[in-house]
C-alpha cells in the first residue's frame, strides 16, 4: 500500500468521514499512557534487579541515571532489528494473503518468522559456542529498554505523520478521530508499508517476540555465571516461554485474521508494545530468578508442567479452530460444529472450543500465564506482574472485541451471548 499524495477532495472527505469513538480513556488516556508506561517498564526492571524485589519498597530503588545508558545498546538492538528486516525479506516460507479489505484488495504477507526464529536460535548457539557474555544483558537490559522505547517513540511519529499521505480506504477504523494525541496513540493507518514491507506485520511477531526469547537465554546464561548451572525454575521459565513464541510463529499466518492485523490502527500503542514492553515485561520472571534463585521439588515442576500444558492446549486447539473455520467452514475438522449465521454472511460457531466460553483462547493464554509464575515462588508478587498484567489486558481486550462483534453481528452476537453466557472463565466471568 504506497502512500500517494491526497487530493483536496480527499482531505475533505477525509475529515468529514472522522471517527468518533474513543478507547483506552480517549485523549487522556492517549496523553497519560505514553508516559506511564515506559517509566513502568523502568521501574519493573529496577525493582526486579533489586534485593528486596519489592513493589512495595519506598523510596523505589532507582537506578542512578548513568545505568540507564551504554553505547553498546542502541548498536546491539540496531543490529538486532536490521537481521530481522533480512530475514523478513529472505526468500522462504510462503506467501499468504490477508482479509479482504475495505478497497477490496488483499494484502500479501510472507510466513517466514518461524525460519527467522529458527535462524536467531543458531547464531544464538554460535555466540554460545563462542564464548560470547550473554549473560552481559542482565547489565544491559535498562540500556536496551531505553533504546528499546526511545525507537518506538520515532517509529510512531514517522507512522503518524506518513499515515496522512496514505489514501482514505487505508486508514484503521478507529484512529482517525482528528486529534493528534489520541491518534498518534491509536494509530491513523492500519496497514503501512515501505514497498511490500509491512511495519506493523513485522513488528508484532519478531524484532521484540524472538527479542523476548533472546533477554531470557541471557538471564538464563547471567544465572550460569553466578552459579555456575541453570536452575530448574530458569528451564522450565525459558522454556514455557519459548514454546509460546515458538508456537505464535509456527503459526503465523493466524495472526492475519487477530484484531491487531484486521482492526487496530499501527500507532504508539502497538509498537510500545511489540517493541518494548513484550522483550522486557514479559522477561521479568527470568530476571527475577538471577537474583532471587528458586528451588522447585520434582513433584511441584511436574505440576506446573502439566498446568502449562492444560494452557496451551486450550490455547492451541481453540485458536487453530477458529482460524481454521475462518479460513475454510467445510474442512472437515469444523464442518460438523454447530454454527449461527449472521447478517454479514459469515457464521459464529457456537459449539466446540467456542460453545464452552467465547474466548477459550484467552482461558489458555491466562492458564499458561500463570504457570509461567509459579516457577519464581511465593514469596514475592513481582514475578506475578505479567499474569496480573494480562488478566486486565485480556478482560479489557474482550469487552472490545464484543463491542466490535456487537456492531459487527448486531441481533446474532446477542444470541451468541445468550448460547455461551461466560466471557473467559466457564461459571465464573
Ligand atoms: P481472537 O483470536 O480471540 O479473535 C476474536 C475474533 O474472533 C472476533 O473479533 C471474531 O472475528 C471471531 N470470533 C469471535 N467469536 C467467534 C465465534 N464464536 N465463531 C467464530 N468466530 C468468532 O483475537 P485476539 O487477537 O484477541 O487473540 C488471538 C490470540 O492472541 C489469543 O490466544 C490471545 O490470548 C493472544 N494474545 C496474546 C497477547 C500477549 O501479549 N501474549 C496479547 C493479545 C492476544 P470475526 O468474526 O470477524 O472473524
Amino acid at each position: 500500500m504506497k502512500p500517494t499524495m491526497g487530493s483536496k477532495n480527499q482531505s475533505v472527505k477525509q475529515r468529514s468521514s472522522s471517527t468518533t469513538e474513543r478507547e483506552f480513556g480517549g485523549t487522556l488516556g492517549a496523553t497519560c499512557i505514553p508516559i506511564f508506561l515506559p517509566l513502568t517498564v523502568l521501574y519493573l526492571i529496577s525493582v526486579v534487579r533489586s534485593p528486596a524485589a519489592s513493589v512495595l519498597q519506598w523510596p523505589p530503588p532507582l537506578p542512578p541515571t548513568g545505568h540507564l545508558w551504554a553505547p553498546v545498546a542502541p548498536a546491539l538492538l540496531l543490529g538486532w532489528i536490521t537481521l530481522h528486516v533480512f530475514l523478513y525479506l529472505l526468500p522462504c516460507g510462503k506467501v499468504s494473503e490477508g482479509l479482504l479489505l475495505k478497497n477490496g484488495t488483499r494484502l500479501k504477507y510472507p510466513i517466514n518468522g518461524f525460519h527467522a526464529l529458527c535462524i536467531s536460535v543458531a547464531l544464538l548457539m554460535l555466540l554460545l559456542w563462542t564464548d560470547a557474555p550473554l549473560g552481559s544483558l542482565f547489565e544491559l537490559l535498562l540500556p536496551l529498554a531505553v533504546c528499546a522505547m526511545g525507537l518506538s517513540f520515532v517509529l510512531s511519529v514517522y507512522l503518524y505523520v506518513r499515515s496522512f499521505w496514505a489514501p482514505h480506504h487505508a486508514l484503521a477504523p478507529g484512529g482517525n478521530t482528528g486529534n493528534p494525541l489520541y491518534d498518534f496513540f491509536i494509530g491513523r493507518e492500519l496497514n503501512p508499508r515501505i514497498g511490500g514491507f509491512d511495519l506493523k506485520y513485522f513488528c508484532e511477531l519478531r524484532p521484540g517476540l524472538i527479542g523476548w526469547v533472546v533477554v531470557n537465554l541471557g538471564m538464563l546464561m547471567k544465572e550460569v555465571e553466578l552459579r555456575d548451572s541453570p536452575s530448574l525454575a530458569m528451564i522450565l521459565v525459558n522454556s514455557f516461554q519459548l514454546l509460546y513464541v515458538a508456537d505464535a510463529l509456527w503459526n503465523e499466518e493466524a495472526v492475519l485474521t487477530t484484531m491487531d492485523i484486521v482492526h487496530d490502527g499501527f500507532g504508539f500503542m502497538l509498537v510500545f508494545g511489540d517493541l518494548a514492553w513484550v522483550p522486557f515485561t514479559y522477561s521479568l520472571q527470568a530476571a527475577f530468578l538471577v537474583v532471587h534463585p528458586q528451588s522447585l521439588s520434582p513433584v511441584g515442576a511436574a505440576t506446573i508442567v502439566l498446568l502449562n500444558g492444560i494452557g496451551y492446549y486450550i490455547f492451541r486447539k481453540s485458536n487453530s479452530q477458529k482460524n481454521q473455520f475462518r479460513r475454510n467452514p467445510m474442512h472437515p475438522s469444523v464442518s460438523k460444529l454447530e454454527t449461527i449465521a449472521t447478517a454479514t454472511g459469515k457464521r459464529l460457531l457456537v459449539s466446540g472450543w467456542w460453545g464452552l466460553v467465547r474466548h477459550p483462547n484467552y482461558l489458555g493464554d491466562l492458564l499458561m500465564a500463570f504457570a509461567w509464575s509459579l516457577p519464581c515462588g511465593f514469596s514475592h508478587l513481582l514475578p506475578y506482574f505479567y499474569v496480573i498484567y494480562f488478566t486486565i489486558l485480556l478482560i479489557h481486550r474482550e469487552a472490545r472485541d464484543e463491542r466490535q462483534c456487537r456492531a459487527k453481528y448486531g441481533l446474532a452476537w446477542d444470541a451468541y451471548c445468550r448460547r455461551v453466557p461466560y466471557r473467559i472463565f466457564p461459571y465464573i466471568y
